[in-house]
């Protein structure tokens, strides 16, 4: 069955039986995605909601994007007799921003459009193409630029940030572009359709995605940077020569540490800039990106106390009661800095937004706190930047760095006091999940369930006694697993100390099977024995007998009549007896003195099902087909 898997990084919509071994937009690992919610009353069925609004409340939110969107949805499931409008400036239906360079680079209208996990979601009325102008606090009026007039209860302020401009001598012409809104987006795939030369200015993340975009509409890029390298302030020096190498490698003429001085013009449009190093570089359309600014307007005319960005406290109330503030536009709780910063992501806007509607709909929040975490395809690579990547003040740090501009390979973990506060990931992420999970911060989420619970639960019947009893089950071998997950990598490192490569690859395959199926409450675990004992271990199961507890379940769910449940559990009992005869083989011939006899190791990135030899053209387990193997 085909299911919607929406990329939480970047909105991006994937349709199958499971998620893509890794977001074609933004390069986040599969494990960014979550399935479409089936019912989406049923992740806050467990919420505190002893502020419970009066029926007919009136919720008004401003700005139908990430943060709007996801207060809209938790409100929606929360209150049914709450009234919810989402005015939004922009015209068009609501769409993952981050999918825009996607568009300009050839990505169809149809498909950026069906990338809204929101498609269901008829609650909310919709005032588009309305721009809001004032906010009247005490009356609890918001009033718009066309007249209208609309009173609320709780307002949320979700309008986002806006690039900076520079008023640089030139300015004027046109096919300069800014680039936040679709219809940005629409204008610069029409200057991109005519234009041969497009010069890029701006060196920080959001200036790769224009050279992606231009890149791959196929023009010729310059890539003006003010810096010394590329990728600041998030990526260092080291990061930035592996991303420089691999624009260089595009073809993409790269100038460090050189502006714009002025812009010159022919019949209005743009034909040429002159540098700070007194170059004239010819193009006809340029992509400005130097940064962005919350938009607090709104706030600071309505007398709410603003910093950076509109001040929140962890329900997301403002200064001003009954007036909230989510997104790119809040200055919010950050749990790595513990103080409040502005954080700009598609994902922690979404998750800002979901956290104000339960605050907004009388439910008892605390949000935990931020994470800075950005994915991108940057130079045809991908790249995360997580937590504090590059700390200014390096002191009492430990910062451990491998970089290979060649292979166009960077790691950068930071640590303090043993505890990691973030890290930059260039060309392979497969580390990125655990190190996102350790920085998360502990608190109670505001969703009933936790994500893998939610996982879970998902393919089951919500009332099924089935369900029911397996959930428990499945949570302790959840557990489980995401244990053996950061065991497994460990006992890959004492294999290769001991010259067991094999042994090494078939423990780095178990490991990646485990994190398919469990990436959450990562555990480093003390004690670890020599490769035999860790197979051994390995064989035991995480505290449990396949050949034991399996049978048992689908005994039971023969019982009880499911047959879902118990193909599924056969299918499960079929993959574990593959992986423990690997298991089997590496230990028998460990013991025996020597390294294993294993072939190719190939690991189905969608269920985790481990094989030897040639992967097939469908995984037995799942049906996901051959490209989703990985070999190892
Ligand atoms: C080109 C591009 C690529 C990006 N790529 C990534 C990426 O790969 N990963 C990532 O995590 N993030 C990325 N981002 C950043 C991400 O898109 C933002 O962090 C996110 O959209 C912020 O969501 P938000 O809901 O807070 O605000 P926004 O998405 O900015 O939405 C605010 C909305 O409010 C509306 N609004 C504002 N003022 C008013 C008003 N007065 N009246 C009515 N409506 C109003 C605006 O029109 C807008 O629709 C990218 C951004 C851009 C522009």
């Amino acid at each position: 069955m085909s299911d919607r898997w929406i990329c939480m990084v970047c909105g991006y919509s994937h349709r199958g039986s499971s998620p893509p071994p890794q977001c074609p937009s933004c390069g986040a690992p599969f494990t960014a995605f979550e399935r479409r919610e089936r019912d989406p009353a049923a992740r806050f069925a467990s919420m505190d909601m002893s502020g419970r609004r009066r029926s007919g409340f009136r919720y008004v939110i401003i700005g139908n994007s990430s943060a709007g969107r996801a207060a809209a949805h938790a409100i929606g499931a929360l209150d049914s007799a709450g009234h919810i409008t989402v005015v939004s400036e922009e015209s068009c239906a609501f769409y993952p921003r981050p999918l825009l360079p996607d568009l300009i680079a050839g990505l169809s209208e149809e498909d950026f459009f069906a990338a809204n996990p929101y498609a269901q979601d008829d609650r909310p009325e919709l005032l588009t193409g309305e721009t809001v102008q004032a906010i009247d606090a005490s009356a609890r009026t918001i009033s718009c630029l066309s007249g209208r007039e609309v009173s609320y209860d709780a307002l949320l302020l979700a309008v986002g940030a806006s690039p900076i401009e520079i008023p640089w001598p030139g300015s004027e012409a046109t096919g300069i572009a800014y680039f936040r809104t679709y219809a940005d987006a629409q204008r610069i795939a029409r200057l991109a359709q005519e234009a041969e030369r497009a010069l890029v200015v701006g060196g920080g993340l959001l200036g790769l995605e224009f050279v992606r975009a231009f890149h791959a509409a196929g023009i010729a890029v310059t890539h003006l940077v003010r810096e010394a390298r590329v990728g600041a302030p998030a990526v260092d020096e080291r990061g930035g020569e592996v991303l420089k190498r691999a624009l260089e490698d595009l073809g993409v003429d790269l100038a460090l540490e050189e502006e714009v001085e002025s812009f010159e013009s022919r019949d209005g449009a743009v034909c040429a800039v002159r540098t700070s190093k007194g170059r004239r570089i010819e193009c006809d359309v340029v992509g400005v990106a130097v940064g962005v600014r919350p938009r607090l307007e709104l706030a600071r005319a309505a007398g709410l106390e603003t910093d950076r960005g509109i001040l929140v406290d962890r329900g997301f109330q403002t200064s001003v009661a009954g007036i909230y503030a989510a997104g790119d536009v809040a200055q919010a709780h950050d749990s790595l800095w513990n103080e409040p910063r502005v954080n700009t992501s598609w994902r922690n806007s979404r998750e800002q937004g979901e956290y104000a509607g339960i605050a907004m709909a009388g439910g008892a929040v605390q949000y935990p706190g931020a994470v800075a975490a950005n994915y991108q395809l940057a130079a045809g690579l991908p790249l995360c930047t997580l937590g504090i990547s590059n700390p200014a003040e390096q002191d009492g740090l430990e910062i451990d760095v491998k970089a290979d501009p060649a292979a166009k390979t960077f790691a950068k973990i930071v640590r303090r006091d043993g505890a990691t506060i973030g890290a930059c990931l260039i060309g392979d992420l497969a580390q990125a999940p655990d190190i996102e999970q350790a920085l998360k911060p502990t608190q109670a989420q505001p969703q009933s369930e936790s994500k893998a619970e939610a996982d879970t639960a998902a393919p089951q019947e919500a009332d099924s006694d089935m369900h029911k009893m397996t959930q428990s089950f499945l949570k302790d071998s959840f557990a489980g697993e995401s244990q053996a997950h950061m065991k497994y990598l460990n006992f890959a490192e004492k294999a290769d100390d001991e010259g067991n490569a094999n042994v090494a690859r078939l423990f780095r395959a178990a490991s990646y099977s485990e994190q398919v199926h469990a990436s959450a409450h990562l555990a480093t675990l003390d004690g670890i024995g020599s490769s035999s004992e860790n197979l051994a271990e390995a064989m035991g199961g995480e505290g449990f007998e396949i050949d034991e507890m399996y049978p048992a379940y689908i005994t039971v769910a023969e019982d009880q009549g499911e047959d879902e449940a118990k193909i599924s559990f056969h299918q499960a009992l079929e993959a574990e007896k593959v992986h423990h005869g690997l298991y089997s083989r590496a230990k028998e011939a460990v013991d025996a003195g020597k390294d294993a006899e294993i072939g190719a190791l190939w690991v189905c990135s969608a269920c985790g099902f481990t094989m030897e030899g040639d992967p097939p053209s469908r995984c037995p387990i799942c049906s996901a087909p051959k490209k989703f193997f990985n070999e190892f």
